[in-house]
């Protein structure tokens, strides 16, 4: 079926009580993998491209694949989601790229870097979703802003964050220090304001809510397994308390699991020890409003393991397919994994039956 707007899947997914995972998308075998996985567990899917990903891929090839995934899967809900958007120019273009949804995050100003007013990030926001909607497209907006972006930049971990940046290897602010534990104080005072949020929910009509909440970015986003301090789960149970209507989305949610590190370390990849967001944080934030969780990191890390792992054991190995393969498989296991624990799966036929997607 042709791509769905955001709004249908995420009204769905709250009134049966499941999240759905975004994964970021910027070639060929990443879409393949999403949709494999999604047709192995019968999920509606959210396929979403930063600023980096557009450039990296060319709208032009970039909407002919999602095309594909929707022609080849006509059992699979997709929408193709704008990640990220820098400024209302950046949603307009990717509307008229075929995106069925666009995130407006005006919670920073254009250049992606400076934190913006409620003001301007009211103005911006509103501006997106009135010429979204009269086409049927969906708008997430941000309030708060993720990890905590007024300390120092990070130490040079690689360019792990280029993904959501204008150009290939350009830092995004929200990154800045991806490397460092969210400090419960310094954090705390770009958290998101349950009352700011309500306010602007009401002042620009989204349709879903990014929220602030000690996530980052990257792989490198906790010391040490998170606790309430770093991770502050209560201000989204507080913000769906206020916003029972609005969708909430978790940025920054990948678990960099153990498991993934160790494959890439093993094959000679250089990883510091860090922590992600554990999975049964993100199924306590779905019992509250998530539902739709952002995970990125998690996907690359598993295709490097895999392509790491066939130049290591098959040196002499030099066909792309070689390692593309593997490397498309694990990233279709992770993506299998977080459908399943995200309850997604098993919804795809259901939001196809129910009416919702004419
Ligand atoms: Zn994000």
């Amino acid at each position: 079926m042709p791509l769905v707007p955001l709004r249908s899947v995420l009204d769905h997914a709250a009134e049966n009580n499941y999240g759905v995972a975004a994964f970021n998308v910027n070639n060929m075998e990443q879409i393949q993998a999403i949709m494999e996985a999604a047709k192995e567990t019968d999920s509606p899917v959210i396929v979403q491209a930063s600023r980096g990903a557009r450039s990296y891929s060319q709208d032009n090839y970039l909407r002919h694949l999602m095309l594909a995934a929707a022609e080849l899967y006509p059992e699979i809900p997709v929408v193709m989601h704008q990640d990220h958007g820098n400024s209302p120019e950046t949603c307009f273009s990717a509307i008229k790229y075929g995106f069925t949804s666009v995130m407006m995050d005006g919670s920073l100003m254009e250049d992606a870097k400076t934190p913006a007013s409620f003001d301007y990030n009211v103005k911006v926001t509103a501006d997106v979703v009135k010429a979204a909607h009269a086409k049927g497209v969906s708008v997430e907006g941000e309030i708060g802003c993720l990890g905590s972006i007024d300390h120092a930049p990070a130490k040079d971990h690689g360019p792990v964050d280029a993904e959501l940046a204008g150009e290939p290897g350009e830092r995004h602010s929200h990154d800045a220090d991806l490397e460092q534990e969210p400090e419960p104080e310094g954090a705390m005072s770009h958290l998101t304001d349950p009352d700011e949020a309500e306010r602007f929910v009401a002042a620009t009509g989204v349709d879903a809510l990014a929220v602030a909440i000690g996530t980052s970015h990257g792989a490198y986003k906790f010391k040490k397994k998170p606790t309430g301090e770093v991770l502050k789960m209560s201000l989204i149970e507080e913000i769906h308390r206020r916003l029972p209507n609005t969708h909430l989305v978790m940025h920054g949610s990948s678990s960099v699991p153990e498991e993934l590190q160790d494959i890439i370390r093993k094959f000679g990849g250089k990883m510091g020890e860090t922590y992600g967001v554990p999975v049964e944080e993100i199924q306590r934030g779905i019992k509250h409003g998530v539902r739709k969780i952002n995970v990125d990191t998690d996907c690359r890390m598993a295709m490097t393991g895999a392509i790491r792992k066939v130049f290591a054991e098959t040196p002499d190995k030099f066909d792309p397919r070689e390692y593309l393969k593997p490397a498309r498989e694990a990233m279709k296991k992770i993506c299998l994994a977080r459908m399943i624990s995200f309850g997604q799966a098993g919804n795809a036929s259901k939001l196809m039956a129910s009416g919702r997607l004419k």
